[in-house]
């Protein structure tokens, strides 16, 4: 086992794009493997957990 599972949502603030994505939660850290929206926006976003 290798940390909990949790389903992340990530909105966009530029363009409204939603990306639901499985990420996993690592020393208080959220990891997705998220790199940015295709709007090359990678930093107005909204991030969203569901344990
Ligand atoms: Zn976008």
């Amino acid at each position: 086992m290798s940390g909990n599972r949790i389903k992340v949502t990530i909105r966009c603030r530029q363009c409204g794009e939603r990306f639901i994505l499985k990420g996993r939660r690592d020393n208080g850290r959220i990891e997705t493997g998220f790199k940015q929206c295709i709007c090359d926006n990678d930093h107005d976003l909204e991030m969203e957990t569901q344990e």
